[in-house]
């Protein structure tokens, strides 16, 4: 049976014995999985490791195991955005980010659950049900990669990708007890990422440590000419691993520790402050005023985006298909309504209203200036300090169920991860602690394109501290 390994040990596991035994062991343990993580295994994954065996392949994740989140295509293996509009969907084709994790020889294992088309932020609205979390399996992992979260905590892959549109790779990675980044837009290519809000969002890592997230980003990140907003810059994650925070300037945001935090995440992450603090770093407070109009802006900037690319799913190109109306329009509008699940369709008619003729200017346009001056908050601040802290999310993760007949207070979790979207910057979640038994995660937000002072960051973090070696069912 597989158990909790980083790379470094996957790799050890498969000189010692082969990357088909490795993969073997992860499909078994997924066979005994109670936590409803995987939506679908790739039948070839034993082949695929069995080649690299045989071809002596040397890529940096020759034979290591990876899961991918379900919005994430994959050649001959089912892509569905844990959504029944698109059950049966098999991509022709392979995301940048799939190429690329091939070619470095990672096995992948299969799809992993999230919400549906990635809209929420506990992975209750997936068609297949919601994912457990392995901490505690009445609670929800977070979202919307709570799949993707959920099989790293609980050794069922080593890691994973998600994808973060305004907190689903951090809220799920603080959820879950792992480590997650949201890499700044542009960074790493968005084709073959199924849409949801495409100027939000990014694909990111998932891991039990910060090496392997920058082992991750160095395979996955760079210009990719079929994304048009991929950016043409060359770096080198694992550069930033380096146990050295002496002199970095820490800015912490009073907005961030606001109205309905819970009394052991601020401890948790203050803790950590001041722990960095011993390590050499410095901290002040800092304001950022707008933070307060961040979570309107961008659900408004969210939903109209999904309503338009949505509108692609109508029972002709993709998926499921209604049975045959008397002509397209109702063969597309039976097909969606019985496709679509609750929460997109609710998301689907706010955005169009939001884009409509008369309250376009009122609600869109005015989102898009909230959307500057959020972005401008966050250029004063990095005027002074080097990156920002804050918890990832305000709670530790709810019960199943708790929210999900509330979508307004589910919106209301996502108070610090959706600024960093609207901005576009980078920010990792890391382990730093527990409230009632259950992970906290730190924010370490920073500069657009800075990636390895925030990978340096939470890298010295964990060298210094063991919150991520704690395993679910060890807590005290
Ligand atoms: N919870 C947020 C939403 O529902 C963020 C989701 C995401 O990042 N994909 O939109």
């Amino acid at each position: 049976m597989a158990s909790w390994k980083d790379i470094s040990g996957v790799k050890q596991q498969i000189a010692a014995s082969s990357a088909e035994e490795v993969t073997a062991s992860y499909l078994e343990t997924i066979e005994e999985s109670r936590i409803n993580g995987f939506v679908a295994i790739w039948d070839k994954a034993l082949k695929a490791a069995r080649e690299i065996d045989a071809g002596g392949h040397k890529g940096p994740l020759a034979g290591v195991p990876v899961a991918i989140k379900d919005n994430i295509s994959t050649k001959g293996l089912s892509t569905t955005c844990s959504s029944k509009i698109l059950q049966g969907y098999v991509p022709p084709y392979d995301a940048h980010v799939i190429e690329k994790l091939k070619a470095a020889g990672a096995v992948i294992l299969g799809k992993t659950n999230m919400d549906e088309f990635a809209m929420g932020t506990s992975t209750e609205s997936s068609h297949y049900g919601p994912t457990l979390n392995p901490w505690d399996t009445e609670r929800v992992p977070g979202g919307s990669s709570g799949g993707s979260a959920a099989v790293v905590a609980a050794g069922e892959a080593p890691v994973s990708l998600g994808s973060d549109t305004g907190g689903s790779v951090r809220c799920p990675a603080a959820f879950c007890g792992v480590v997650g980044l949201k890499p700044t837009y542009g960074v790493v290519s968005r084709f073959g990422l199924i849409s949801y809000a495409n100027s939000l969002e990014q694909i990111g890592p998932m891991a039990t440590t910060v090496t392997d997230i920058a082992t991750l980003m160095d395979v996955i990140g760079g210009y990719d000419s079929r994304d048009s907003t991929s950016i043409n810059r060359k770096n080198t994650y694992s550069d930033a691993l380096k146990d050295d925070v002496k002199g970095l300037k820490i800015g912490v945001p009073e907005e961030y520790f606001g109205e309905g935090i819970d009394k052991n995440v601020e401890k948790a992450v203050w803790d950590a402050i001041g722990k960095y603090e011993e390590m050499g770093a410095s901290w002040k407070k800092v304001s950022m005023p707008h933070t307060r109009y961040a979570l309107a802006s961008y659900y408004i900037i969210a939903m109209s985006e999904a309503s338009s690319n949505l509108a692609r799913f109508d029972g002709t190109r993709y998926g499921l298909r209604a049975e045959e109306g008397e002509n397209w329009h109702t063969m597309a509008s039976k097909t969606r309504a019985e496709g679509f699940g609750a929460e997109v369709k609710r998301r689907i008619l706010l955005g169009t209203y939001a884009l409509s003729a008369g309250y376009h200017d009122k609600y869109y346009l005015k989102a898009l200036k909230v959307r500057t001056l959020v972005k401008q908050d966050f250029d004063r601040a990095f005027t002074d300090v080097d990156v920002l802290m804050a918890p990832t999310m305000p709670t530790p993760a709810f019960k199943i169920g708790e929210k999900i007949d509330d979508p307004l207070s589910l919106y209301l979790a996502d108070v610090n991860t959706v600024p960093i979207n609207l901005a576009g910057v980078p920010s990792i979640s890391v382990p730093c602690g527990f409230s009632g038994g259950m992970p906290v995660g730190l924010q370490i937000m920073g500069k657009p394109f800075d990636e390895n002072t925030i990978l340096r960051a939470a890298y010295s973090f964990e060298q210094n501290t063991g919150h991520h070696k704690v395993r679910p069912g060890e807590v005290a």
